[in-house]
């Protein structure tokens, strides 16, 4: 991919009109204190780059469709290649290498598949995404289960999409793990792939375009029960950053909900609007204080909505918010769709835990 970081910043430079919108919906933009071009024009800083959480609302809100998100994305591009980023300092965080956090912890917690039914003829597969497949077996296993009643299913990919290294910046690395998921899925004759995370979808949608292979959202795929006996709770959903452009996740993951019986309530900033949940762009590693004044917005756009239930399709969002106190009941969309509840309180504890014992033995 050609580095674009001139591209991106000549053309803030040349529009941006420095109307404040972006920095008003930003708080990561008014804490630096300059607008877009001032930025553009003296350079973006190592800081800068890495303090963005690429959630993609500054373009959404501004009325010039400018995209200073870009500058960050291609600086941080520009990082690596000048070896201002040491990736080998974040290598738990990193698809491509063996002892990154999600493989360790399946490792440790004894996350196994080796019973799911497998149906060696179907074209069929199911990518869970890595996040899901890791912090939730038990659900996993309940969607993988879904799929092979309704279509018989060969199996799950239980690979990474990749995203952790195209967010670091680190886009030869990136492109390269991209290609060994599109030589599994042809090696293995998918021809249909099932996705549950919006952030693997668009972004396996983008690699597999031209090989023919479908690519299907759990919500589409699956058919959900259709009202309930009993009232339900109210409920809100918070859409991932990923979803924003096209929506495609927020009218499925409503409608599904709404037919099963879930009184949906808005929160203030939804759908193409919505508030990043703080894991966006890797920044708790890098701003962890953005990361969680993020959490707490949403958190409390959440409980100003009136809803019991905050519920969103990617289980980041959900982990994210499940770690901080709340009166509200966090869950995957596929928790109530699936009628398999789960309490994700304590998950990025059971995380930190694993580190925190292995310390001790090494020690
Ligand atoms: S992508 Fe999100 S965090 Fe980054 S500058 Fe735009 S609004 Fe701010
Ligand atoms: S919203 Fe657009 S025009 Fe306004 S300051 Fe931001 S980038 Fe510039």
């Amino acid at each position: 991919m050609q580095l674009n970081l001139e591209t991106s910043t000549q053309e803030i430079i040349a529009e941006c009109a420095e109307c404040g919108l972006c920095s008003s919906a930003c708080n990561f933009l008014a804490q630096t204190g300059v607008s877009p071009l001032e930025m553009a024009s003296r350079g973006i800083t190592f800081e800068e780059a890495y303090g963005c959480a690429q959630c993609g609302l500054c373009e959404v809100v501004c009325p010039l469709h400018l995209n200073p998100m870009q500058m960050f994305v291609d600086r941080r591009v520009e990082a690596v290649r000048n070896e201002e980023l040491d990736p080998n300092d974040f290598n738990y965080l990193l698809p491509d290498e063996e002892e990154n956090v999600m493989k360790l912890y399946r490792s440790y917690y004894e996350v196994d598949y080796s019973d799911i039914t497998i149906d060696l003829d179907s074209k069929t597969g199911f990518f869970p995404g890595c996040t899901l497949m890791t912090y939730s077996p038990g659900l996993t296993k309940r969607i993988y289960s879904q799929i092979q009643l309704k279509y018989g299913c060969q199996g799950m990919l239980t690979s990474c999409c990749g995203k952790p290294l195209y967010q670091m910046g680190l886009i030869d690395r990136a492109e390269k793990y991209s290609e060994t998921i599109i030589n599994e899925v042809k090696q293995r004759g998918i021809q249909r792939l099932v996705v549950s995370c919006p952030s693997c979808y668009y972004l396996l949608r983008d690699l597999i375009k031209g090989t023919g292979v479908e690519i299907l959202t759990v919500y589409e795929m699956l058919d959900f029960k259709n009202g309930s006996p009993e009232s339900l709770p109210q409920c809100t959903v918070h859409d991932p950053c990923p979803d924003r452009g096209e929506g495609i996740f927020a009218q499925q993951v409503r409608g599904a909900l709404e037919t099963f019986g879930y009184e949906l309530v808005e929160m203030a900033n939804n759908r193409e609007n919505t508030l990043c949940c703080g894991s966006g762009g890797q920044i708790s590693h890098f701003r962890p204080e953005l990361a969680c004044n993020l959490v707490e917005s949403r958190l409390n756009e959440a409980s100003g909505s009136g809803a019991v239930i905050l519920a969103s399709s990617c289980l980041s969002c959900v982990l994210n918010f499940a770690r901080k106190p709340s009166q509200l009941s966090i869950r995957h969309a596929l928790n109530l769709l699936l009628d398999y509840d789960e309490d994700y309180t304590e998950t990025k504890n059971k995380a930190a835990q694993m580190f925190s014992d292995q310390d001790e033995i090494l020690n």
